[in-house]
């Protein structure tokens, strides 16, 4: 590992101003900020990631670390800890989507000291990303080019890639965040601001160095998930590799507002498949005001996987992610919904 500076941050403004000059976002910003590290000195050890300067906010964790549950919805300190909201009773009834994505992601060890602000800002797992000795890869070394579209693309995305990176975005929570219409609660420099969830990552677009709208110095300090009949009728399915301790090869956020047997409201988000936590509104559009049976869902996947683009090695992708969909559509249709509190 590379010598760098270590700086602990007594408050959000001490925080933001030791990161002013992260610029924040990409791969090779020379300041980070420091939660959990499970992501941050994993990617320093193997020199993917090489800051001068280490700001660990842990201790904005007694300010920034609650779940409460209101009228309006969920909010949820960035610097819980991933075990804390998967547990939360109130979680568990009201968004079990999101309980699930937390339970189903990584181990006890790390969802124990993990965040979810870091848990959000995870990078890709692309073997060529996280191996510098592999010279062409955009994300780390911008223009250099994409070994994974001619290489070994197993656990690639299908969905929001281009000609320069078809890195999988590999987490879980992120993916209920997006369906669920989360926005995301940021202190910097220049103040405090919300941020649609779906805004914080950016896409490919030729530039995938270039990985967050985060501006420089600015913390996370917690998500607000609004309320919703969808919300409790929710689930998370995730199929991997192997059956835990895995990172997604195709999974599905689903929440439905059902009406009968006729969808009210739907909310999907997909991950696994995609260069960023991805939601459909193709696939919800599909479902609203039409029963919900097999026939109804396989037209909602197809509309979700219509943009799909593979590259030999995740040629399966497409079909597994479909048929994940429409198994956590049949199975949210049948869960048992919790009375709104
Ligand atoms: C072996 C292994 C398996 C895993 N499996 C899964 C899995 O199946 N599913 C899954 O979803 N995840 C998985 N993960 C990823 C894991 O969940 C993340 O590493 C973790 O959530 C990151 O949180 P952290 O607090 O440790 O972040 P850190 O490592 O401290 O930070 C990560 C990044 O976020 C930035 N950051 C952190 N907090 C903030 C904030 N509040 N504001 C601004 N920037 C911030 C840091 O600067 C850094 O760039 C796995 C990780 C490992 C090592």
């Amino acid at each position: 590992m590379r010598p760098f500076t270590y700086e602990r941050a007594g408050d959000l403004s001490e925080a933001s101003r030791l990161g002013a000059n992260t610029g924040q976002g990409q791969t090779d910003a020379p300041v980070q900020f420091l939660a959990g590290g499970t992501t941050l000195v994993d990617l320093m050890k193997l020199d993917v990631l090489r800051p001068t300067r280490v700001v660990d906010i842990s201790p904005l964790g007694a300010d920034l670390a609650g779940v409460a549950l209101t009228s309006r919805g969920l909010h949820l300190g960035a610097l819980a800890t991933m075990s804390k909201v998967a547990e939360h009773p109130d979680v568990r009834r009201a968004y079990p989507a999101i309980a699930e994505s937390l339970s189903l992601a990584a181990s006890d060890q790390l969802r124990n000291m993990a965040s979810l602000g870091g848990n959000v800002l995870q990078r890709t797992r692309c073997p060529y990303y996280r191996d510098p000795s592999w010279e062409a890869c955009n994300k780390r070394r911008p223009g250099s080019g994409c070994t994974a579209i001619q290489g070994y693309n197993h656990n690639h995305a299908v969905l929001g890639v281009d000609e320069n990176c078809i890195a999988q975005y590999p987490g879980d929570l992120g993916v209920v965040l997006a369906a669920f219409d989360a926005e995301v609660e940021l202190s910097g420099p220049s103040g405090a601001r919300l941020l649609a969830f779906t805004s914080l990552h950016r896409p490919a677009d030729g530039e995938p160095h270039l990985e967050t709208n985060l501006r420089p110095g600015e913390v996370i300090t917690g998500f607000n998930v609004p309320a919703g009949a969808w919300t409790r009728r929710s689930l998370y399915l995730k199929v991997r590799d192997r059956s835990s301790y895995e990172f997604a090869l195709a999974s599905a956020a689903v929440g439905l507002d059902m009406d009968g047997e006729t969808v009210r409201q739907a909310r999907i988000g997909l991950g696994g498949v995609a260069y960023r936590p991805w939601r459909s509104p193709e696939a919800e559009a599909v479902l609203v005001g039409k029963p919900l049976d097999e026939a109804t869902a396989k037209a909602a996947t197809d509309a979700a996987f219509a943009g799909a683009v593979t590259h030999g090695g995740n040629d399966f992708k497409p079909e597994l992610g479909r048929r994940t969909l429409v198994r956590a559509l049949l199975q949210a249709q049948s869960l048992p919904v919790s009375e709104a509190s």
